[in-house]
This record gives structure tokens, sequence and C-alpha cells, in this order.
């Protein structure tokens, strides 16, 4: 009777810890990207604090289809672009007319250069050279593909000069390497996997990004910086340094999430903060104050409270 009794308060006590999980999921990219193995690793870290949340991941087409999902709360949780973020909550750009105000940046990560990858002998020096190519643009709602678009109108290009395709970024270094394709855009972070394996096995050159015109788009826009990929990031086809326009990689919410969630999601992440660099060479050089710039929409209110009791804000 006695050990009934145990085995009952045992099993009451494991479906009572089940009622008190909260399951959420979050959007990333494919599986070849920075953000399916950083969303990855936010989740075990979270889930292994054991504060009563399950995190998981799931493969997405990118920022555009993970900032919508939040919206129609397909999903609780991100990884999107500071523009797409920036763009949803002011209503601009594909979200013309329909701004997303619930929107709420936790935690701003790593730098998401565009990288222009062009076989050499498509003779594509700089990014006015992909007109009349074949080139992929990004697959719809990726993030990708929003910012080629902001970047064509900077250059007074659009979609229409260059033969586009629209290929997922597991599937164009395949095209790039077969040849059906010259180039590929991928907004994404340095040393991810998909580009690393297309320069190191395909007669392939990254294209830096760092014309005036993209200077001015910097100048207007908060959430745009250059960045510099360090020689032979990529392996010998990048013997030098490249300057590459680009973004910046954020862990979004909305304010369907309670101020509680977000503060122990962030938490986590503050309390093991080395763990979390060592997750991907695009984040080692992370510190806890880039958490807090280039966030495009205001913090949740749960994260303000994590970041002020570890002393980052006032
Ligand atoms: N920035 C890309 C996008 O929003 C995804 C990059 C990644 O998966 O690491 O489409």
């Amino acid at each position: 009777m006695k050990r009934f009794a145990a085995a009952l308060s045992v099993l009451s006590l494991a479906t009572l810890a089940l009622a008190q999980t909260t399951f959420l999921t979050i959007g990333t990219g494919g599986v070849t990207g920075v953000y399916y193995p950083v969303g990855g690793a936010t989740a075990r870290i979270v889930n292994e604090a054991g504060v009563g949340l399950r995190l998981t991941v799931e493969s997405t087409a990118g920022s555009v289809f993970n900032i919508s999902a939040i919206r129609d709360n397909q999903l609780d949780l991100a990884m999107a672009q500071s523009d797409v973020v920036y763009q949803a909550y002011n209503g601009q750009a594909a979200f013309e007319g329909n701004p997303f105000e619930g929107v709420r940046p936790l935690i701003g990560l790593h730098a998401e250069p565009m990288h222009l990858v062009c076989l050499a002998n498509a003779g594509v020096n700089e990014f006015a050279d992909i007109a009349g190519k074949r080139v992929s643009l990004g697959a719809p709602g990726s993030g990708v593909l929003f910012t080629v678009q902001a970047m064509l109108a900077a250059k007074g290009m659009s979609e229409a000069d260059v033969s586009a395709e629209y290929l997922r970024p597991a599937e164009a270094p395949d095209f790039l390497r077969d040849g059906r394709i010259d180039c590929f855009f991928y907004t994404v972070g340095i040393g991810g996997a998909a580009i690393r394996d297309i320069m190191a096995t395909s007669d392939a050159v990254l294209v830096p990004l760092a014309d005036p015109e993209f200077a001015a788009l910097i100048e207007e826009f908060p959430y745009y910086a250059f960045a510099t990929v360090p020689a032979a990031t990529y392996g010998a086809r990048q013997p030098d340094d490249v300057t590459l326009f680009g973004v910046k990689a954020l862990f979004v919410g909305s304010t369907a999430l309670t101020e509680e969630q977000a503060y122990l999601i962030v938490k986590a992440v503050l309390d093991n903060l080395e763990a979390f660099r060592a997750i991907h060479p695009a984040l080692a050089t992370l510190t806890a104050e880039d958490f807090l710039t280039g966030l495009g929409a205001p913090l949740h209110p749960g994260a303000e409270r994590a970041y002020r009791e570890a002393g980052l804000l006032n």
C-alpha cells in the first residue's frame, strides 16, 4: 500500500511537472544555415535550465515566413533579420499597410552579411555585374530575398535585370556547382556551412559588397551594417578580407509571450553565455552588450527585466 502510494505520488509529480511545462516552438531557417543550429542550441540551453519551458525548433523558409508565422500564432519564437523585424514593426516593404506592432525582440545576435557567391568564370566582380546573369535571389519567405530587393532598389536595378531564380539555401549551392546558375545570394552568419561547402568544392568567388549605394543605405537605416569576412574564412578561394553589406540576426517573440517566459529565456542565455558563444563560429565574438543593439523594434519587457538584472540596462 505504502509502495502504491509512493508510486502514485511520483506519477502525480510527473504529471504536475508536465502540466506546468510550457511548450514553445522556434522558427529558424534552412538546415545548412546558421539560424537552425543557433536556434537548436538556444533551445537546449533553455530546456536544461529546468525552468518549466520546453523549446523545440522548426526548419523554415526564413525571416519573412517566421515573422508572419509569429503573428499568426503558428510560431512562438523565431530567428529573424533586423531589417525584416524593423520593417514588419513599421509596416514597410513587404509589410506595407500591414504592420506587426506586437513583434518583440529578445536578443540581438550575430552579423548576417549578404553573401553573393558566383562561379569564377561568370565574371561578376561587383554587385552590378549580376545584370543579365542567372541569379538565385533567395526563396519566397526568406530574409534573403527581402534584403536583395532593397539592394537592387538602392542600385537602381530590379529583379527583371537578372534571369532570376528563387532557390532555397539548401538547393542554390548545388545549382551553382552544376552550372545551372551563375550566382546566388544568402544572408547568413559568417562561416555558415552552405557557403563553406560551396567555396571548398567548386570554383566559386565571394563578391565584395561595399558599394557607395550600400553605404548610403546604412546611413539611412540603423539596421544595416558592413561586416568584414576575415581572409580565408571560406578557404583558399577567399585569400583576402572581404567587406560585405548586411544585417543582424535577432531572436524574437511577440507580445503573446508572457513577461515571465521572455525573462526566463533571456536569463538562461545570459547565465550560459560561454556555452552559447561556443555553439557556432558566427557567435564566437558576441558580447552581452551586442544582445541589445540593432533590435529594430521595442525589446520584450521580460527580456528587459533580465538585462536590467544582469546590469546591462538601467
Ligand atoms: N537570414 C536568412 C533568412 O532570413 C536565414 C539565415 C540562416 O538560416 O542562418 O532567410
